[in-house]
């Protein structure tokens, strides 16, 4: 499958959706194939000014020129570039993403670590045709993995990458779409809108009567809604292995990594959702979560006031949901 048709599946597909219900007397409503994934945008505010979606959707463009691993030009890729040069002076929004991803490097222990990206690169999952890679290949990959091989320096706006290593923001670069796109709206005026990329990252701004309704759908099958919740606004993010993965020799290889094991996470984990204030901080944490597990997940989130989460799980006879922190309205819609 080429990755257009991959990222179309996984949007067709993805395990989080919102209500349909509130796009009905919208403002506006706009798509677009954005970071690999469909990116929907509605605005609720009757008459939003100016032509509001053309500027959300750039600064994603933008964005993307910026974070981007599959464009060779993009600033992370002239960053990983130069790995092993020295300190390297870069934009704020990578310095931001940089940051962001290093605090949750130390906050999950390494389980989130976005210097995972030479794993990627050898297991082919930054390119259209992941395999299992050779032991020799993966083990080298594997020395070149972890927090500590990445310097970020806020006041200089300056990043180093030790010599072999390289990062890739698959993990948190929607996220952080998310929180921009917001701010875009909120700078023009806009007081209700929902961002949902690929239904995996979504947004929310304004609060609405009951606050907004999330469906996470069964990882399984995603066209059965598995559990309902509100939240007032911010972000939701959802992780799974079952966006992308390859099959070899019967067996099922994802593409969210433990960092520390040096392979794809496997658990009984399905997915795990993540509802907090910002986008960048909701994705992250939803794939570190995801190679943490429902245990020690929960542990983690039971230090983080402002943070809530969904697992789901295979148990022996079905799904397992569980949940952290407070969530409203939960409802489950089937079993
Ligand atoms: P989605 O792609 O649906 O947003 P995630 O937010 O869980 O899903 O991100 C998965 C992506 O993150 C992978 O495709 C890869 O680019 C990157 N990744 C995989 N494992 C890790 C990890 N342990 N830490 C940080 N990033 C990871
Ligand atoms: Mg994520």
């Amino acid at each position: 499958m080429t990755r257009a048709v991959v990222a179309a599946t996984v949007a067709l597909v993805a395990g989080l959706v919102t209500a349909q219900t509130w796009a009905r007397g919208a403002g506006v409503h706009a798509v677009r194939y954005l970071m690999g994934t469909w990116c929907d945008l509605v605005i609720f505010d009757p008459q939003p000014r100016g032509d509001v979606t053309e500027s959300v959707f750039q600064e994603i463009v933008r964005l993307e020129h910026v974070l981007s691993s599959w464009d060779s030009s993009s600033e992370l890729s002239q960053l990983n570039a130069h790995a092993g040069h020295g300190p390297q002076t870069v934009s704020d929004d990578l310095a931001n993403v940089v940051e962001e991803s290093q605090s949750m490097c130390g906050m999950t222990g390494g389980a989130f670590d976005a210097s995972v990206a030479p794993l990627l690169r050898a297991w082919g999952f930054l390119s259209d045709s992941p395999d299992t890679p050779d032991v020799d290949v993966s083990r080298e990959a594997q020395s070149h993995v972890g927090c500590d091989r990445v310097t970020v320096q806020h006041d200089s706006k300056s990043v180093a990458l030790a010599d072999g290593s390289s990062l890739d923001f698959g993990g948190i670069g929607k996220g952080y779409a998310v929180d921009r796109a917001l701010a875009v709206l909120r700078a023009r005026g806009v007081t209700r809108a929902k961002v949902d990329f690929g239904s995996s990252s979504l947004g929310f701004l304004g609060h609405i009567d009951g606050g907004w309704p999330v469906v996470i759908v069964d990882p399984l099958d995603r066209d059965t809604p598995l559990i309902s919740f509100q939240v007032p606004d911010g972000s939701v993010s959802t992780s799974s292995q079952q966006e992308r993965y390859f099959v070899s020799d019967g067996h099922r290889y994802g593409h969210i990594f433990d960092p520390r094991l040096g392979r794809p996470v496997e658990s009984g984990l399905l997915s795990v959702t993540v509802i907090t204030a910002r986008g960048s901080s909701a994705d992250a944490l939803s794939t570190g979560l995801f190679v943490m597990g429902a245990t020690e997940g929960k542990r983690l989130i039971a230090q983080m006031p402002d943070v809530s989460a969904v697992f789901v799980e295979q148990g022996d006879s079905g799904l397992v949901i569980s949940t952290a922190g407070k969530l409203t309205g939960l409802t489950r819609l089937s079993h």
